[in-house]
């Protein structure tokens, strides 16, 4: 007896149990070079899967969130931070009746198009582009998603559906499906949660300091109602996860409250709506925003943490105009995409597909004497 259950049947359970809103594989408006349908996996499962085998997503693991490797081994990377944004997303989507399995996908996908430093490595590298197409994140993870990861033997890329690759133009005239609006709600909540758990455990956030903000002087205080005399390192471990779980539950609340409201009786209706369906209620909106201006003034704008930022910037910036200046220094695998698309953003793609500690040791075989040769 064969018990496997295949695309059909997880189709099928799609359609009788999600949301009239909710994508649905079997209605994917599908890939941009035709393939047959997997025999045990929906269109999203196989996106999700490509993106966790391609190499753009192993390289999460040693690109910064904000603070560089060397700051030690306990922070988030970008790697770290997109698994708990894909966790929290599945739970939210999964509480609104939308696919899963495609929140999953652009949620590993949301972070890919990162080059080295953050966004530090962003505003150089959009700095350096003026005038030669731009640099974007969020279109160069759709450019590696489309053409940069090449292990295929049909196509360049990772051929994914449309709405995967929809949901990456955020700033496009294209409206974003509710999966895309969960990710991107989910991103916010995730970094503000966790930034200032890494900015107290480094000891740059204060959090006395903190307990202005409306979101971080609430969570402390159940925290204290709760388990009063609690140690500091527990405090602050129960003090984020009240602040991610208030935030999340604030997001159901308001999301579903939209959602009866425009009443969508399908994805595409749900998509088209005059504004977007999932997001926090005003209330928070307000709080969050809040903690973002604290954020950024005692802890991105920091001086050991602005330091870090302009020393990177720096570093992109001197590698990209000597390899732009002398493109005898590419090596071949980097030297193949200056026909294509032209040396500067040739040069452009090479360098934000680094890590951080490839861009350090690259800095280092171009300018530091006694640093050898790279052997590909
Ligand atoms: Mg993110």
């Amino acid at each position: 007896m064969n018990l496997r259950r295949d695309r059909e049947a997880l189709e099928a359970r799609e359609l009788r149990e999600l949301a009239p809103y909710a994508m649905k594989a079997r209605e994917s408006r599908g890939r941009r070079h035709g393939e047959n349908e997997h025999p045990y996996r929906t269109a999203y499962q196989r996106d999700r899967d490509r993106i966790v085998h391609s190499a753009a997503f192993r390289r999460l693991e040693y690109k910064t969130q904000v603070f560089v490797n060397s700051f030690g081994d306990d922070y988030r990377t970008r790697l770290t931070h997109t698994m708990e944004v894909a966790q929290i997303s599945r739970t939210a989507a999964r509480a609104l009746g939308l696919n899963e399995d495609l929140t999953e996908a652009i949620a590993l996908a949301h972070d890919l198009g990162h080059g080295p430093f953050g966004h530090t490595g962003e505003d150089a590298l959009r700095d350096l582009m003026k005038g030669h197409g731009g640099f974007e994140h969020n279109r160069h993870a759709l450019r590696i998603l489309d053409e940069l990861e090449r292990k295929y033997p049909n196509f360049q890329g990772l051929n994914l559906t449309q709405e995967v690759r929809d949901s990456l133009l955020k700033h496009g005239k294209r409206q974003l499906c509710l999966e895309a609006q969960v990710v991107d709600a989910c991103d916010r909540i995730t970094y503000n949660a966790h930034d200032v758990d890494d900015g107290l455990a480094a000891g740059i956030l204060d959090a006395e300091a903190l307990t202005a903000t409306a979101l971080w002087r609430e969570s402390s205080e159940v925290v204290t109602r709760r388990w009063p005399g609690l140690d500091a390192g527990r405090r602050r471990y129960h003090a984020v996860r009240t602040l991610i779980d208030g935030a999340v539950t604030d997001l159901l609340d308001a999301s579903s409250a939209r959602i009866a409201e425009a009443a969508p009786r399908n994805a595409e209706e749900a998509r088209a709506a005059s504004r977007r369906l999932v997001g926090p209620s005003p209330a928070m909106e307000v709080k969050q925003a809040e903690l973002a201006r604290h954020l950024h003034t005692h802890l991105y704008n920091e001086y050991r943490v602005q330091r870090m930022r302009r020393k990177a910037a720096r570093f992109v910036a001197e590698m990209w105009k000597t390899l732009v200046e002398d493109s005898a220094q590419l090596p071949p695998s980097a030297r193949a995409g200056v026909e294509q698309y032209g040396l500067e953003t040739a040069v452009c793609d090479y360098l934000a597909g680094m890590t951080d500690r490839e861009a350090l040791r690259e800095y280092r075989r171009l300018f530091l004497p006694g640093d050898g040769p790279r052997f590909e």
